[in-house]
């Protein structure tokens, strides 16, 4: 019996990457050049823990330089490798170029189980892990800027910062160093929630594109949609909340570590999340079905599958029983190249990870410029808005006042109008814009070309055409 042989997480992206490439007309050499990764640091450090010294393997690879800094999540995971960091950081370039984030590609990671230490362990191991990276540049504010991943969130990020500061006393924009960090120490608002509400946003806009939805065998609204959700971490969490909450879809699976839960009803994903937070996993969950074998659950009948957790668990071996006709990869990588192959024949439609879950760096991006302009989003144009809101609302209510019942302002009307852009109302706003332009230049090339079969061939042909556009305004 022959084995099938299921390329590596950096052969899937680099085979992705090839069969777009293969329909641009690129000079010669430059094809190499931007999907080779640059350079990746490994670096093995050791920390004094409960008596004894520990050693940790940590990488941060470069993929692309073409624009500075590079940018990229750090991930805390045991799985961590070099060939795992070298695949996101490529996907980092590609993504920051579809979405017209003003960065090169950068990944970085940690391999340890960090359930396994307690936070003022973890404290130490970020901090050790941060001052080798910072020495070496590669956690710089105009250089390298590393961002939250699986397995790490506002309060690494914080960390990282501030070793950054004591390493960097006399920088002024020590802050811009990293992104994703608590609001009190120079984070932005929105951040938390930004990769899910881009799931969120990149699906509305799927959902205003009808040929799409031809494609997709699909028709409505999100409104009444059945989804499946693996892994209800940062992202699938606020990306299955949002879609439940504000678009009406039912949310009939979600899938974690210890299994997965259904219910054909829909699922209440914010109960579902203080479980897990309570209790570590959905096992014993009320009011749902339990079943230990999760990754079943991804071949369930549903109309949209969210697979927000690992890289590579849709492949050559559960492809072929995938029932979705519409797949949004909310994590990095979910789909192998083998699975990608056998889907696009089946004509199921991806919306592909480096846009998918794009929303992520564009707020990042938002967060890096507060830092380096050291004021909010809002704070200059709030009150003046609302001033002159005030004006056209007074003199609505002249008029309000001469027409009688024949017609009068609503009240929700009024303090709707009233109320001036905050940082976060203009960060979901900056977000959602990014989301459908990105969107837009897609689904362009993927209505238009007749060899752009897929979103991600699409995807993949504007983002390496802007990468190159910008490596031969560089004269190389
Ligand atoms: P996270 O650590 O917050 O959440 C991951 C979730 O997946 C956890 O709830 C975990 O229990 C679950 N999980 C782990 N193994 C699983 C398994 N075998 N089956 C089912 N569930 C499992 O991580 P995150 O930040 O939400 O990242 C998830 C994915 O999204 C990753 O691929 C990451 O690269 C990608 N991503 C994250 C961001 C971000 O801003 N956090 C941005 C872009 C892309």
């Amino acid at each position: 019996m022959t084995q099938i042989v299921e390329p590596s997480f950096r052969e899937s992206v680099d085979l992705m990457f090839n069969r777009a490439v293969a329909l641009m007309d690129l000079p010669p050499g430059l094809e190499e050049k931007i999907r080779v990764c640059n350079a990746t640091y490994t670096v093995r450090f050791g920390v004094r823990l409960r008596g004894q010294i520990q050693t940790f393997t940590g990488y941060r690879s470069v993929h692309s330089e073409h624009m500075e800094p590079v940018k990229g999540g750090i991930r805390f995971a045991l799985g961590v490798n070099q060939d795992e960091v070298e695949a996101l950081a490529a996907l980092m370039t590609y993504k920051c170029a579809l979405v017209e984030a003003p960065f090169g590609g950068s990944k970085g990671g940690l391999r340890i189980d960090p359930r396994q230490y307690e936070e003022h362990e973890l404290e130490r191991i970020t901090r050790r892990f941060a001052y080798e990276l910072a020495k070496r540049d590669l956690i710089h504010p105009s250089q390298n800027v590393p961002a939250p991943d699986m397995g790490t969130g506002e309060r690494e990020m914080a960390w990282i910062a501030d070793q950054y500061a004591r390493m960097n006393t006399t920088d002024i924009n020590a802050k811009a160093c990293v992104t994703g960090k608590p609001l009190n120490a120079g984070g932005i608002s929105g951040r938390v929630e930004a990769t899910g509400r881009g799931v969120q946003y990149a699906l509305q806009e799927f959902f205003r594109d009808p040929e799409g939805m031809k494609k997709a065998n699909m028709t409505g609204s999100l409104d009444g949609k059945r989804v499946i959700v693996q892994g209800l971490g940062n992202v699938g969490y606020h990306a299955a909340k949002f879609l439940s909450e504000e678009n009406g879809a039912l949310i009939t699976g979600i899938i974690e570590r210890d299994g997965a839960l259904f219910s054909s009803d829909g699922l209440d994903v914010e109960a579902v999340h203080q479980w897990i937070i309570k209790h570590g996993g959905i096992t014993g969950f009320p009011d749902a079905n339990h079943t230990a074998e999760g990754s079943a659950v991804l071949e369930e009948d549903c109309d949209i599958l969210i697979p927000a957790a690992l890289e590579g668990v849709i492949n050559l071996s559960n492809a072929a029983n995938i029932k979705a006709p519409l797949i949004i990869e909310a994590a990095n990588g979910p789909v192998t190249a083998g699975g990608d192959e056998i889907l696009r024949e089946r004509g199921t439609v991806i919306i592909p990870d480096m846009y998918a879950n794009a929303g992520g760096v564009t707020v990042s991006y938002f967060e890096w410029v507060k830092n380096l302009s050291h004021i909010r989003f809002g704070r200059m144009q709030r009150r003046q808005e609302e001033a002159r809101h005030q004006l056209v609302i007074d003199e609505l209510s002249r008029l309000d006042e001469h027409m009688g019942d024949a017609w009068s302002m609503t009240p929700q009307f009024k303090d709707k109008y009233l109320r001036g852009a905050g940082e976060l109302e203009l960060v979901r706003s900056g977000l959602d814009d990014t989301m459908r332009i990105a969107y837009q230049s897609m689904r362009d090339v993927w209505h238009e070309r007749d060899d752009a079969h897929d979103l991600r061939t699409a995807a993949y042909l504007v983002s390496i055409g802007k990468v190159a556009a910008s490596y031969r305004a560089k004269g190389l």
